[in-house]
């Protein structure tokens, strides 16, 4: 019989990508791997994200995990707490909470040279130091938009009222009635503005850039016959799933070549505006002055009703400080609210930060990413032997599904833990070489996109000025994930087995 050892294995994250990672570590057999989870319950963003109005602008029956499908959505484009509940429905549903610690924060991993382990230590308090684990390989599932900008507004600290990120937005706040400033028009600014707006005494959006908000009816129910009709033919559903996510091809397309599906796509945006907004003045000031699609696309059914309404401002002059009162604009005018929303959006590429990572030769995640993030096919990084991401730097947004990219970097991560189970890889490290390569190949790949051509700042930019996104299409991100290129490592073997080793646990 062949023998095995069987890695320790740690996820960190317990949202899309760590969902998943557990899902296929546990379908590929394995038996010692435990995701840790700093929240208090599974979904990543959709367990952050609670603000009102928050809504997936992703039809559900793509945004969804393609081992997990579910018939019955009550809607097309479905609602934050329906996609939280299905998030811990399939933890749950596939015995994978059993696998997960919640309320679990991991402070630091460090990799052992000598052991060829890493230590992972969770956060502690100040009676007790952090707990450690040990692990052969970690992989970190941390999110991309996972840490909230607070924007650096002098004085924001001064207002007396509520200050609330979107992020971590606060049930109990009371906004029915109240004077409300929105700072930021993003895809979650618009949808926390149409959705407080109509109970609001007054909504007054600050708007530094504004965004092209493509049309489309958000609220639309999924016909109920459609659930029972896919529940009762799995073969339908897996069908329409599939259909789904190649016709998404369509928008790896559109974002990657300047065709006329794009000019299409711009032309709607334009449309958009035009037709919802007639006053002359509102309409210049919510047109942007680059192209659409540059941005990650904002989609809304209700923003341009919900900013022409009667109780409704948008505020295009720049913030230049926050009084106990309100906000005061550059030209001069102080505007009282009640309560200040933060829609500004995450620092989205401090991926897996504030952790301290620190890999081979005491190198750290700070030192290895100065210039920005920076990975091997999504996952791997050099420096840092048996670490891997998923759903790391480079991972498509919007263009192509996440939770099938997720699954296919777990899968093609199971091919090194297979070969760690068999004896025939110890320590596995992406070489500098075929990193530089794939990310010269990304930079090119991204010189005629529109995210990089269309004339605007996005999130999308590192610090250094270059797009962290996926810039190929579907059956390339297939390929690449296919199988591990062994030339493109450097791995290690031990001739002899270890022996039984304890599981994930105290050291
Ligand atoms: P975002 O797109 O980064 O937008 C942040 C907004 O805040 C921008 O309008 C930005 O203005 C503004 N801002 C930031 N700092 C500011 C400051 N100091 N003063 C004034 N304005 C400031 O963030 P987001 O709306 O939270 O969306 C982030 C991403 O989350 C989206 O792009 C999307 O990928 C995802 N998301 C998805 C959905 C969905 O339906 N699937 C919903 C919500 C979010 P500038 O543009 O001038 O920088």
């Amino acid at each position: 019989m062949e023998a095995v050892r069987e890695p320790r294995i740690i996820v960190i994250g317990a949202g899309v990508a760590g969902i998943t990672t557990a899902y296929v570590l546990q379908k590929a057999g394995f038996t010692d791997f435990t995701v840790l989870e700093k929240g208090s319950d599974v979904g990543g963003v959709w367990h952050w994200n609670h603000y009102p109005g928050l809504t997936c602008d992703v039809p559900s029956q793509i945004y969804q995990f393609g081992f997990a499908p579910k018939p019955d959505w009550s809607k097309i484009w479905s609602s934050g707490p329906e996609i939280q509940r299905y998030h811990r429905d399939v933890a749950e549903r596939f015995g994978l909470m059993d696998r997960i610690r919640l309320n679990t924060e991991v402070a630091g991993a460090v990799f052992d040279d000598a052991a060829g382990t890493w230590t992972v230590t969770l956060a502690g308090d100040d009676e007790r130091p952090g707990e450690e684990l040990t692990a052969d390989f970690v992989v970190c599932a941390t999110g991309v938009l996972q840490n909230p900008s607070i924007p650096d507004i002098p004085g924001l600290d001064t207002f007396a009222g509520p200050v609330v990120h979107t992020a971590r937005w606060d049930d109990d706040l009371a906004t029915d009635g109240k004077r409300i400033a929105v700072i930021g028009t993003g895809s979650t600014g618009v949808q926390v503005v149409s959705a407080l707006q109509p109970r609001a005494a007054t909504i007054t959006h600050f708007t530094r850039t504004p965004q092209w908000i493509l049309w489309a009816p958000m609220s639309l129910p999924q016909v109920p016959l459609a659930g029972t009709v896919l529940k009762a033919f799995p073969a339908a559903h897996d069908a329409l799933y599939r259909g789904l996510l190649w016709g998404s091809g369509i928008l790896a397309d559109i974002v990657r070549n300047d065709t006329w599906r794009r000019h299409a796509v711009q032309k709607y945006a334009r449309l958009s505006l035009r037709a919802q907004i007639s006053d002359d003045a509102l309409r210049e000031d919510l047109t942007p002055d680059y192209q659409p699609l540059c941005k990650r696309q904002v989609v809304s059914g209700t923003y341009y009703r919900a900013i022409r309404a009667d109780n409704a401002e948008l505020i295009t002059d720049a913030i230049v400080e926050v009084t106990p009162d309100g906000i005061v604009t550059a030209d001069g005018t102080r505007h009282d609210v009640d309560v200040i929303v933060l829609a500004t959006g995450f620092r989205a590429h401090d991926y897996m930060r504030p952790m301290t990572v620190v890999g081979r030769d005491g190198l750290t995640i700070d030192e290895a990413w100065a210039e920005g993030p920076r990975a091997y096919r999504m996952t791997a990084i050099p420096g840092f032997p048996n670490l891997f991401t998923v759903l790391g730097p480079n991972s498509p947004t919007g263009s192509i599904s996440l939770q099938h990219t997720a699954e296919k970097t777990a899968r093609y991560l199971v091919s090194w833990f297979d070969a760690f189970r068999r004896g025939d890889a110890d320590r596995i490290e992406v070489t500098e070489e075929a990193t530089a390569e794939f990310n010269a190949q990304v930079r090119e790949a991204l010189e005629p996109t529109i995210w990089n051509t269309g004339g605007c700042n996005s999130w999308y930019f590192t610090e250094s000025g270059v797009v962290d996104l996926w810039p190929f299409d579907r059956a390339t991100l297939d390929a690449m994930l296919a199988e591990p290129e062994p030339a493109h490592y450097r791995v290690t073997r031990t001739e002899q087995l270890r022996s039984v080793r304890p599981g994930v646990g105290a050291e």
